[in-house]
Order: structure tokens, then C-alpha cells, then sequence
């Protein structure tokens, strides 16, 4: 009864599509079979090592950390084989991801090879296990060739040395199988290596065999009756217990007993790479990486005695948890930004760092917006804190190359992205795997609602009832279960040694991209440095905006110094006059605006960090701006939270505020409270955050707050913080929304101009800033094939659109035409032809947009365009005629400018249905303004957005806009569904209710018509 066993051989489903169980599971099951360790071997990979790792030291079992390898054939193996290899030590974990990197980088994407040659000098710290039939010496056995057996077998006693092989035994109750055993033994004896017993686990418990032949089958793309090659035969592949093990290799104890050797063997100390961390070479040199951080912060310190304590505190926290050099690096990409004239802003939870401010690093002061560092960064916590840049969207490139440079191309790696099962892909691959028809795939992959419910019947589907309960027992359990790797959107690690002894490397999707086998999480739990470079291009039309107030009026605006109380700035807010600004133009910002009235930064990062489909959801918007507009009293759960809450009338806004909350009513420490966000907004196990909860409960006990009042509160920071924004987070944001609304209220033209030429960004397309823009008084002059760049401009005040807005013109077009321009400018449309030979196609859409306008009506030039038997690679003849043709209508060229660049220059296209829509007592924009509540009214405009959120139980939001200005519109689920097909013109005629709140007008659509 007292057998003893330890699992050396074990995927999960970071085997990627070849292990149904999530580590986690696995280690639930070793647990309870009473196992002291366990190890995950998955393919190629160390996906899931350091998930592995710290998830079985929590629940105080030894973790074994290894892979399996595919090797590639050779003269003395021909076909692809398999190799196990477990660490003993950092060494050896270090040479196995240069391995399994060697394997990922030189093999095609998904199919990696290493060879047995490359192994040389690589394998001190690694065990060999001779792994399963695809092993080389079980499947030379299996082929009837036992000499070729004992010479891969010398092959790797000669790498590894005659401690580093175990020949491993499998036993799954396969005929031949036993005798297969007996072989490998009598190998072993006569090799006087050491034998060891595995099962190859592929899942937790004999159940899991289903789901993994599913995974099979997609892995294969097949459905399962036609995979039956590729699949186990039988459902042995579980994690047995000792005893079950035990029997099955009765007559070989010590394979049994060899297990727990090489588990004692394998006892990695740690799996933290804090001492990772580089310092920029400039620095590094002199003095060490805390003086050099303290002599930059004391350049910029404010000579008060707060800002000197602030510094000394965070300096010392700083250099007790080893980051300066952290810091110094941040420093010097920014600097590198700054000094290449890159818009660069630091954000995440950087903000809240004074030091990251004196840096540079950030540009607001934490100090004058009461954040908190510890948000940031605290002694206790272990995780390494996060500062996010964004950069201008064009020049984010630069950057990275910088720090390729400056670090090592061996140095820097992307963080990966593991893409997981949602419901709708796993019905998809289920569905498939199962045979389902496509038809019923696509149908219940599109209407989840429907039958989300017990009773529902599958029959009418063609799916018998033992069908349809498997299956969507399979859906569930796939969840969450990654399918394959992306890239992460901008997370960079740089390692002191070459990243690729941290962690394996693979091929990422994107040709000639790399990546590393870790998320962002995992990177984070590793200790390891990690940057995120992301590109914002309200950032590049901040650039190009300041550019061309200097190109125009010759100042130079310095963001950094802005005052921060601009009443145009507020009133464009309380107006909600925003299209165009960052963070505060969507409707449901404009709505929120007029009722919250912003009245200083503070105010703008609280809106910023409410207004987002996470709070609203959440239900805390209403009260706050209830309680801002005085319309019902602040409340606080508890008089220990008053401090905490004031600053946003009682109801929770902030990360920031969660950890407050967690250390004046739960007790905790700031390192503490920092791991509970933490948990939190990785949505951690249910049984993780009943720890947090019960400690909290009883912190709150000791200092007499009532249990239930307790409860109430970390319920409503466990439903905040997975959505939640931190402060600092918010305040950075709020800044940039702030410069935004400044430029667009101060240099209009320059401002819309830039908005223009970064498209697509923020909520509105061209055409509707273009009107906005106009609004305010800036004129927007159509392209002219003698004045306009690639880029819209500013020409004497006003816009003057760009040829990268013709359609089809495209980047090149529209360089040819700058290009082939000569110095007094195109002379007729014969010499745009002869001078560019661009396609006629494009020619007719310049002619069309205006572009020609100097030289005759529209019509006329299309006319002549074709008369001149023009072809953009042919000589042409040109036949001259005395046809005189009518010019275009101002309404058909406003038309034609529509269609060719989805804007018009000159004008709006609702001008032309005024007097008409007049006629029928059809209101503007503007007039609406007046309109009573309830009142009965007729709206019409272009629809500039429509919204059918899934969280919006069937309502459907649609914008229209006229000459005048926005009008929104909402249709009830059934109106909505009545208009289903008309919601989808571009120009709209409702017919509705006026509804009025607190400024905000929408009208309450009874009727839709298609304005046409
Ligand atoms: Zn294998
Ligand atoms: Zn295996």
C-alpha cells in the first residue's frame, strides 16, 4: 500500500492541442494520489513552465520542469523521433530552452526539429528519459532492430553521460507491449543504465481521454472517425496512481523506485530572473545603477521639502527591490524618443511614480494628483511593476529597432499572446471534430443565446440527444485551453544573457518575427523586464499638429507646459463639443459629459476612467453622476472609507482606491493589497480569492466593521477590479485628452488637419470630423492636382484634403503625383496624363473629387479624358471634338465627391435635401436643441455610428449627422428589428419621441425611413 510514484512524463494542454488538461488540473489529481512531485513535460515548450512551477509550489508539491523534444532524423535514425528531457538545476533549464529554441527557430513554423548533434555541449543539468514508441530506442524495437536500439541508446549515454539517461518504461496495455518492456530492460541491464517508469499522461483522470481525441482531431483538422491513425486506442493515458503503477510494473520495482531519484534529482531552486535586469551601457560604467538614478532625479526636483521626502522614499524602495536599472532603461528609451522629436507618454501604473516624473518618463506629477506608488511598486511584492509607452503610431518602429540596437538582437524578445478557446471557436472545432453538419455549426455558433438553456432540443438540428450533451460537455471543457500563439501587440523583454537561456523562442506568425514562449503574465511572474511599446496615433496627430503650428504660425508649443485650466478646453467638455478629441468623443462620453461637467484634470480622468463599457455594466456610473449633479447624497458603506472615496463621491473609481480600501478596512499591507488587484484582474480561482476574502473579512472584524458590511464592500471590489482603471492610468490619459481638446479649440485647422491624416483612429470617420470641422469655422478645400500633397494641409487657414483621399490612389498614386509635378505645376489634364500615366480609373476619381477644377466642369474633363483614348501604358492619339457637355449640379458634384473620397469638400450632403425635408417639418440638428420632452419630432442626417452592443439587450444607438451638428438616436429591440434592413442606409428619416436628460437630447425612433 505504500507504493511510491512520481510522474516524470506528463502534457498539458499547453502541448497545444495534445494534452487535455490544464497544469493546474494536473496538479490537483498528483495531490491527490498522493504524489510529492510532478513533472510537466509538453512538446517543444515551456508555455506553461513557470505556471507550473509556481502553482505547485503553492500547493507544496515539487515541480519538475522539462520537454518534450522532436528530433530530427539522421543515418542513425531516420525519422522524427522523441526525446524527454527533465532540469536538474538553472544550468540545465538554461541549455533547455537554448534547445528548444535551436528546435523553434531552424524547424518550419509549428513543426519543431532539433538534432542530436546540436545537443553537444548542451546537455549538463539535463536528464535524458528515452522517451515513448517514438522514442529512438523503443521504436528501433519495436522495428526489429535491437543494434540500432543499443546505438542510439550509446549515442545518448555519450551526451549525457552514463548519470544523465534513464531508459523509460511504458506500459498501456497495448498487445506486444509487455515485450516491448521486457526489451527495454534487458537494454537497460545490459547498458547498466538506470530503468524509470512514466505513463505519458495526456489528461488528469480517465475522463479526459474524449477531449483528447477531440484536440487530436482538430489538431488534424479531420473529424474523429477519419483520425483514428492518429489517436490513443485506449484511455490508459492518465495520471495513475502509485499503485496502479505499481502493478503494472511488478515485475521492475526499481523503475518505480528510480522515479523518485530523479525527482530528488530535478529541484530547480527557483525560476526568477530578477537579476535579468540590464542598465543602459551609458550609465552602467561610473557609478552604480541607484546613484546614477538618484543624481538624474535631483536635476529636476522641486526645491520643496514633499517632493524631497517623496524622492527618498521611492529611492529607497527602489533600491531595495533591485529595479534602478529598470528605471534607467525606461529612462533612456524616452530619452531617445524625445531627443528624435517622438511623442512619447508613459502610462499604466508608471504614473503614480514621482521618480518615473522627474525621469521624464510620465508628465503628470503624482504628487499634485494624490497617486499612490505603491501601486506602482512595493517592497513585499515580487512582481515587477509595469510602465507602459506610447508612442506616436508612425515612429513606434524606430524605437523598437533603438532598443534591438542598443540591447542586442539575442537580447530583446516579443512577449506571445496564447490564443485560448472562446464559446464561439470552440463550437466551431468541437462542432467540426464531432461531424456535426456546418450548418448547425455556423447556427449555434451564431445564436449562443438561444439554446444556452437545459431543456433545449437539438433534434430539429439533426443532433441525437448523446450527441448534443457531449458536445457541449466538450465546449466547456475546452475553454480557456490555448490553440496557438500570436504576438502581443508591444511587449518587449531584454535579458542581460541571451533570452534565449531564459526562455525558448519560436517563430512567430508574422514572418521573420520572433517571439518568446511567454505571455505577459508569465514574463511578469518570471521577474523578467518587461516593456510595453504601443503605438497611439492620436499621438502621431499630436506630432503633426504641433509641427504644423510651427511650419504655420511659427510657435512652438510646449505640451509639458500647458496651463491646466483653459476654459475653452471646459467648455468644449460641458458642451460635450468633442468629435475628434481623444478618449471623450463617443456618444456615450458626449452623454455623460453635459450631465458630469468636468471641471479640472481630476474630473476629466475620473470620466475618462467611468465612462467604459466595464463600469457601465458595473452599474456605478449612474450613481456618480447622480451624486455630481447634487440629485442624490453621497453615501459611504462605512465611515473608513470617507477618506478613501471622497475624491469620487463614494463610489469606487480607481485600482488605486481598491488597494486603499483593502488596507484601511481589511488590514492588509500595501504589498498585500497589491496582490489582491493583481488577482483580481487576472480573474485568479475562485478558491485564490475566497483566501483574499476571508482575510479581508476578518481584518475588517478587528477594527469593528460589521461582517456584513464587509462582505458588501469586497463584493464590490472583486465586481470593480477586473474592469477597473488605476488612477494614474486614468490622469495620463486625461492629459492627453486635455492637449487634445486644447489644439482643436486653439490651431482648429491644424488640429482637424492632423485628425485627417492618422485616420482611422477614434469613433468617427473623415467625413464627419470634416463637418465638424467645418462647424467650427475651418474651411475644407477638395483636392487640386496643383496644390495638395499626399497629406491633407493647412493652406492659408484653411484644409486642403490630400491625394491619399482619392480611392484607389493609394500611396504610390498619390507619391506620383506630388513626384511627376513640375515647378510651375501641371498644365492641362494632357500633361497629368503624360506626366504621372496613372491609371484612367484614377484619373476619372481625381477629375471627380475636383482635382482638375482649374481646368473645366467635371463632366467636360471626363469627357475629354475619353476622348483621348488615353492608356496609361500605350501611346494615345487624342481626337479633338466640339462636343460642349452641361456641368455637374452642385448636388452631383457633391455626389461625386463622396463616392471618390468618402468626404466632400465643399459642402454637406444633407444641403441638398433641406428645402424638401423642410417641407415636411424635418428639424436640424441645431433646432433640436429647443425641442420640448416629448414632443414629437422628424430628424434626418448621414448616420455617422451605429452601435448594437451585445450588452445593450437589443437597443440599437445610431448617430446621424447634419450640416448643424450630431442627433442621436435610440430604437427599442423591436423597433430596432423592424428597421433591421433601413439601419444600414447611409442617410436616415426618423421619426420619434424627444427624450431630454440633464442636456443630453435623443430622440426615441418610432419610425425609420431611407432617405433617398
Ligand atoms: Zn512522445
Ligand atoms: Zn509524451
Amino acid at each position: 500500500m505504500n507504493e511510491r510514484y512520481v510522474e516524470l512524463h506528463c502534457h498539458s494542454c499547453f502541448s497545444l492541442l495534445d494534452g487535455a488538461a490544464t497544469p493546474e488540473a494536473l496538479l490537483e489529481q498528483a495531490l491527490a494520489l498522493d504524489m510529492p512531485a510532478l513533472a510537466l513535460t509538453d512538446h517543444n515548450g515551456l508555455y506553461a513552465a513557470i505556471r507550473f512551477y509556481l502553482a505547485a509550489k503553492e500547493r507544496g508539491l515539487a515541480p519538475l520542469v522539462g520537454a518534450e523534444l522532436t528530433l530530427q532524423g539522421d543515418e542513425s535514425f531516420p525519422a522524427d523521433s522523441h526525446l524527454l528531457l527533465l532540469a536538474e538545476n538553472k544550468r540545465g533549464y538554461r541549455n533547455l530552452c537554448w534547445l528548444i529554441s535551436r528546435a523553434q527557430l531552424q524547424g518550419s513554423k509549428g513543426r519543431p526539429r532539433l538534432s542530436l548533434q546540436q545537443m553537444a555541449g548542451r546537455t549538463a543539468g539535463l536528464i535524458a528519459l528515452t522517451g515513448c514508441r517514438r522514442g529512438r530506442v523503443a521504436a528501433s524495437l519495436l522495428a526489429g532492430d535491437p543494434r540500432r536500439a543499443l546505438a542510439c541508446l550509446q549515442a545518448l549515454k555519450a551526451l549525457f553521460g552514463p548519470q544523465g539517461v534513464y531508459v523509460e518504461l511504458q506500459q498501456h496495455l497495448h498487445a506486444g507491449e509487455a515485450a516491448l518492456v521486457e526489451q527495454l530492460a534487458a537494454l537497460a541491464r545490459a547498458t547498466r543504465l538506470p530503468m524509470v517508469a512514466t505513463n505519458n499522461a495526456h489528461y488528469a483522470r480517465r475522463e479526459g481521454s474524449r477531449l483528447q481525441d477531440v484536440l487530436v482531431a482538430i489538431r488534424h483538422n479531420l473529424p474523429l472517425p477519419d483520425c483514428r491513425p492518429y489517436l490513443y486506442s485506449n484511455s490508459e493515458y492518465y495520471l495513475k496512481s502509485p499503485s496502479e503503477m505499481a502493478s503494472l510494473f511488478a515485475a521492475y520495482p526499481e523503475a518505480l523506485a528510480n522515479t523518485l531519484e530523479v525527482a530528488a534529482r530535478c529541484q530547480i531552486k527557483d525560476l526568477h530572473f530578477r537579476d535579468e535586469i540590464v542598465c543602459p551601457p551609458s550609465v552602467a560604467t561610473d557609478c552604480s545603477a541607484d546613484d546614477a538614478l538618484a543624481q538624474l532625479c535631483r536635476t529636476r526636483l522641486p526645491p520643496t521639502q514633499a517632493a524631497e521626502q517623496q524622492l527618498r522614499h521611492e529611492l529607497q524602495v527602489i533600491r531595495q527591490t533591485g529595479l534602478a536599472s529598470y528605471f534607467l532603461l525606461v529612462w533612456d528609451i524616452v530619452r531617445f524618443a524625445r531627443e528624435r522629436g517622438i511623442q512619447v507618454r508613459g502610462r499604466g501604473s508608471a504614473a503614480n511614480s514621482f521618480v518615473a516624473y522627474l525621469l521624464g518618463i510620465t508628465g503628470v506629477d503624482p504628487l499634485r494628483h494624490n497617486l499612490l506608488f505603491e501601486r506602482f511598486l512595493s517592497a513585499e511584492a515580487r512582481v515587477m511593476p509595469d510602465i507602459d509607452l506610447d508612442f506616436c503610431s508612425r515612429r513606434r518602429e524606430e524605437v523598437i529597432q533603438y532598443v534591438y540596437e542598443r540591447y542586442g538582437e539575442s537580447h530583446v524578445g516579443m512577449v506571445c499572446n496564447y490564443i485560448t478557446y472562446c464559446a464561439r471557436s470552440a463550437i466551431r472545432d468541437v462542432g467540426k471534430a464531432l461531424g456535426l453538419p456546418p450548418e448547425a455549426i455556423g447556427w449555434l455558433a451564431n445564436n449562443q443565446e438561444v439554446w444556452g438553456g437545459e431543456d433545449w432540443d437539438p433534434q430539429p438540428l439533426g443532433l441525437a440527444l448523446s450527441t448534443w450533451a457531449q458536445f457541449r460537455a466538450l465546449c466547456a471543457a475546452i475553454q480557456g485551453f490555448p490553440r496557438h500563439l500570436g504576438i502581443h501587440v508591444g511587449g518587449m523583454c531584454i535579458t542581460r544573457s541571451p533570452l534565449d537561456e531564459v526562455v525558448p523562442l519560436e517563430r512567430a506568425t508574422m514572418p521573420g518575427r520572433v517571439v518568446i514562449q511567454w505571455d505577459k503574465d508569465n514574463a511578469e511572474d518570471a521577474g523578467l523586464i518587461k516593456l510595453d511599446l504601443l503605438s497611439l496615433r492620436t499621438l502621431s496627430a499630436i506630432d503633426e499638429c504641433l509641427g504644423a503650428i510651427k511650419e504655420t504660425h511659427g510657435q512652438v508649443v510646449d505640451l509639458d507646459r500647458l496651463p491646466l485650466d483653459d476654459p475653452l478646453v471646459y467648455q468644449q467638455l460641458e458642451k460635450a463639443d468633442t468629435i475628434g478629441a481623444f478618449q471623450v468623443e463617443s456618444r456615450a462620453q458626449q452623454q455623460a459629459l453635459v450631465k458630469v461637467r468636468p471641471r479640472n484634470l481630476a474630473d476629466l480622468a475620473v470620466e475618462v476612467a467611468l465612462i467604459r463599457p466595464g463600469p457601465l455594466q458595473g452599474g456605478m456610473v449612474h450613481p456618480y453622476i447622480r451624486r455630481r449633479q447634487g440629485l442624490e447624497p453621497v453615501h459611504y458603506d462605512h465611515p473608513l472609507l470617507e477618506p478613501v472615496l471622497k475624491e469620487t463621491l463614494g463610489v469606487v473609481v480607481f485600482q488605486e482606491q481598491c488597494i486603499r480600501i483593502a488596507m484601511v478596512m481589511g488590514g492588509f499591507s500595501a504589498g498585500e493589497a497589491d496582490m489582491l488587484r493583481r488577482a483580481m484582474s487576472r480573474h485568479r480561482s475562485g478558491e485564490e480569492m475566497a483566501r483574499f476574502r476571508a482575510r479581508f473579512v476578518e481584518g475588517a472584524l478587528a477594527r469593528g466593521v460589521p461582517v456584513a458590511v464587509a462582505e458588501e464592500v469586497f463584493g464590490k471590489l472583486a465586481g470593480f477590479s477586473s474592469y477597473g482603471f488605476c488612477k494614474s492610468h486614468a490622469v495620463a490619459f486625461a492629459k492627453t485628452a486635455y492637449d487634445t481638446l486644447w489644439l482643436r479649440a486653439h490651431y482648429p485647422a491644424e488640429y482637424y488637419c492632423a485628425v485627417l491624416n492618422n485616420e482611422p483612429m477614434g469613433f468617427y470617420a473623415p467625413r464627419v470630423i470634416i463637418g465638424d470641422a467645418r462647424r467650427h469655422g475651418v474651411r475644407v478645400m477638395p483636392v487640386r492636382v496643383n496644390r495638395s500633397l499626399a497629406p491633407c494641409t493647412v493652406e492659408g487657414g484653411a484644409i486642403r484634403l490630400g491625394f491619399r483621399y482619392i480611392d484607389g490612389l493609394g500611396e504610390a498614386g498619390a507619391q506620383r503625383l506630388v513626384e511627376a509635378r513640375p515647378q510651375g505645376g501641371y498644365r492641362d489634364l494632357v500633361d497629368v496624363c503624360r506626366r504621372t500615366r496613372l491609371a484612367r480609373r484614377l484619373l476619372e476619381n481625381l477629375i471627380l473629387a475636383g482635382g482638375m477644377d482649374e481646368w473645366g466642369g467635371r463632366r467636360a474633363l471626363i469627357w475629354e479624358l475619353g476622348r483621348l483614348h488615353y492608356e496609361e501604358d500605350l501611346p494615345w492619339t487624342s481626337v479633338p471634338d466640339d462636343i460642349a457637355l452641361e456641368p455637374m449640379t452642385y448636388g452631383e458634384e457633391l455626389a461625386a465627391e463622396y463616392s471618390v473620397t468618402g468626404v466632400s469638400a465643399q459642402g454637406h450632403l444633407l444641403e441638398l435635401y433641406r428645402e424638401r425635408l423642410s417641407r415636411v417639418g424635418v428639424r436640424g440638428s441645431g433646432e433640436l436643441k429647443d425641442a420640448m420632452a416629448g414632443e414629437r419630432v422628424r430628424v434626418a442626417g448621414m448616420v455617422a455610428v451605429r452601435q448594437r452592443p451585445p450588452t445593450a439587450k437589443g437597443f440599437a444607438f445610431v448617430t446621424l449627422e447634419d450640416e448643424a451638428g450630431l442627433i442621436n438616436l435610440i430604437l427599442t429591440p423591436d423597433v430596432a428589428d423592424r428597421y433591421r434592413r433601413v439601419l444600414d442606409e447611409p442617410l436616415l428619416l426618423a421619426e420619434g419621441r424627444v427624450e431630454r436628460g440633464d442636456g443630453a437630447v435623443n430622440v426615441q425612433v418610432e419610425k425609420l425611413a431611407h432617405l433617398g
